[in-house]
Order: structure tokens, then C-alpha cells, then sequence
């Protein structure tokens, strides 16, 4: 369906977890967070209810996340349960990483269409800083994993955090197109859960351009509907794309709504509006008192973000 300025919401995120094996700086405090009850977590067919709903007022794409997806277990179930409701073309995951390797070939065999792995250096040392818990070789064969079960295009997602990542574009572009891949340079947002000291890693994407610029011919790629603004490298298979909410606000491309573990539904990322559906599945509403609500949420769904509520972003899925 539409919202108010016209815009076609057709694609849902959903947070299937709010836990994570890592602690990145960017997302979490170091001591990680307090865990949501297991109760209040949506079920697998509670999610696959609200999918079934979304399908029939146009979604067409789910991503899972989290948290850390690949911790959820059964993961590989709900994929396949959703890959059955009539009117989901696309289901993919953005993951971590760590667990993407033993698991690649079942979620392909499940559903899963294809995958973004978070990645933001390709040195040990400084990712078991940025991440305080993780190592990088398994997200490595993760990678290498996705590509060989075909979980294709595989896309990697870079924080970039000025003076941490940002001496790292050129070996990213490097590998990009070394290994056909599109990666994706996400600016820093400084939400809740972050700490003062990390509030100086932003960095506008425009540098990032136009240092690249210098050693790559950057051919812009036109998309209509997508909130990535993407560069092609002529002669190669690799894809450069720019995620930049803060300096290029793409509100008026904006196409989804996110949906959190514990179900609420978010009609903006930075935005404190919420829907909490929870309680009325809960309490036996039907599925067109459900359908009415999420039609409500995505007709108020914000004009743009004035960059507002600051919810933790392993809360929401990114
Ligand atoms: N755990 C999974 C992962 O890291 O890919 C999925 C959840 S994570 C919250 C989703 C995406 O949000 C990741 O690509 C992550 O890098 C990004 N992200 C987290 N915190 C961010 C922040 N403060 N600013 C920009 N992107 C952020
Ligand atoms: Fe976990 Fe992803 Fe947040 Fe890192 S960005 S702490 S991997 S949820």
C-alpha cells in the first residue's frame, strides 16, 4: 500500500531477536543489554501471521535481523514458513556473520534468497576491537559460504567511523571487486545505546566519494526506489553503495516499516512513533483489526526523519 506522500511500503525488516554474539561499538554497550523475556519475544507463527497480513497489502520482501539473526533458533524454519505466505517474493538476512558459514546451504534450501554481511575491517585485531567480542575469519568463510550456496548478490555492509575504518575504502573497493561483490558504506548514526565517545566516528559518505573517486572511475547506477545511492566500477562486477541517512536523507525513497522482536512495529527507523501489536494478537484481535492497525501505522508513517527517538539500533534491526 501507499502512505500519505506516496510512497509504496513493500518491504518489511523484521527483528527477530534482540540478542547478538557480538557487541559492536557503534550498536551496543559493552556490557551488552538486558535481555527481553522470552515471552514477549513473537513467536515463529506469530511472525508469520503479521507476514501473511503485510503480503496482503503489498509487501513483497522481508529481511531478518536482530540482534544477531543466526542466533535465533530454528532460524532456518522461519524461513521456510515465510517463504510459503502468498505474495513474498524476496526473503533475506542481514547477519554478523559468525554463524553464516554451517549455515548458508540449509537457509538457502529453506528460502532465503540472499544475505548482507556486516563487515566493517579487514584487520583481526582492529575488528576484535570495533566488535569487543568477535573474531573475523569466520565472517570470511561466511562470506565465502554465502557465495558458494548461491545466496547471491552477497552484500557487505561497512560502518564507516572516522579515524577507526575509514583508512580501510581502498581494500574494500579492492576486494569488492577482486570477489564481485557489492559493498555497501553505511554512515555512522549516533543512537541510543552508543557512548560518548564513539559520538565523533561520524563521517559524511561524501568524503568516502570523492576519496574514491581518485583511483576509481565511480559510475553512478539510477535507482528509483531504493535508499542506497550506487556506483558501479566499469569492467568489473563490483558495486560501491552509499547509505547516507544523515547526509543525503532518502525519507522519499523510504519503502519499509521494521518490526521489532517483541512486536512493535516502527513505521521510521529514527523516529519514537510505535505500534504495539503484540498485545492485540495476544488478546485474540482479528486479522482485520491487525490489518487496520498496520494500515494506520504505515498511513502515519513520518513524512521524513528529524532524527528523532534514538532507539538502539540492535533493537531495531538497522
Ligand atoms: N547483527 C546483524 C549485523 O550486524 O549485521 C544484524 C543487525 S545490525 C543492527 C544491522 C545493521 O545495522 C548492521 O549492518 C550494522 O552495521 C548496522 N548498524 C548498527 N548500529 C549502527 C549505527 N549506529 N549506525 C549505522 N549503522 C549501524
Ligand atoms: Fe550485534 Fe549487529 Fe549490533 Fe554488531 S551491529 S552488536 S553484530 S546487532
Amino acid at each position: 500500500m501507499n502512505d500519505l506522500y506516496k510512497r509504496r511500503i513493500n518491504y518489511l525488516r523484521i527483528s527477530v531477536t534482540d540478542l547478538c554474539n557480538l557487541r559492536c561499538v557503534y550498536c551496543m554497550p559493552a556490557e551488552g543489554v538486558q535481555k527481553m523475556k522470552h515471552q514477549d519475544l513473537l513467536s515463529f507463527e506469530e511472525i508469520v501471521r503479521l507476514v501473511t497480513i503485510f503480503a496482503r497489502i503489498g509487501v513483497k520482501k522481508i529481511r531478518l535481523t536482530g540482534g544477531e539473526p543466526l542466533v535465533r533458533k530454528g532460524i532456518e524454519e522461519l524461513v521456510a514458513m515465510i517463504q510459503s505466505v502468498q505474495g513474498i517474493e524476496e526473503i533475506t538476512l542481514t547477519t554478523n556473520g559468525q554463524l553464516l558459514e554451517d549455515k548458508a546451504v540449509l537457509l538457502k534450501k529453506k528460502g532465503l534468497t540472499r544475505v548482507n554481511v556486516s563487515l566493517d575491517t579487514l584487520d583481526p585485531e582492529k575488528y576484535r576491537k570495533i566488535t569487543r567480542l568477535g573474531e573475523s575469519a569466520p565472517v570470511l568463510k561466511g562470506i565465502e559460504a554465502a557465495f558458494k550456496a548461491e545466496l547471491t548478490p552477497v552484500k557487505i555492509n561497512t560502518v564507516v567511523m572516522k579515524g577507526i575504518n575509514d583508512d580501510e575504502i581502498f581494500d574494500f573497493a579492492a576486494m569488492a571487486v577482486e570477489k564481485g561483490l557489492s559493498w555497501r558504506f553505511i554512515e555512522f548514526m549516533p543512537l541510543g545505546g552508543v557512548g560518548e565517545e564513539q559520538k565523533h566516528y561520524y563521517m559524511s559518505n561524501d568524503i568516502l566519494i570523492e576519496r574514491l573517486k581518485k583511483k576509481y572511475d565511480l559510475v553512478p547506477y539510477p535507482h528509483k526506489t531504493l535508499i542506497s545511492d550506487d556506483y558501479v566500477i566499469p569492467g568489473t562486477k563490483a558495486v560501491l553503495g552509499f547509505i547516507s541517512p544523515l547526509s543525503h536523507k532518502f525519507c522519499s525513497r523510504c519503502n519499509r516499516v521494521r518490526m521489532t522482536a517483541d512486536g512493535r512495529l516502527l513505521p521510521c527507523l529514527l523516529s519514537s512513533l510505535e505500534y504495539p501489536l503484540r498485545k492485540m494478537i495476544r488478546s485474540g484481535a482479528t486479522d482485520e483489526e491487525i490489518q487496520k492497525r498496520i494500515e494506520e501505522a504505515i498511513k502515519n508513517k513520518p513524512k521524513e526523519h528529524l532524527f528523532q527517538g534514538f532507539k538502539p539500533m540492535h533493537t531495531i534491526g538497522g
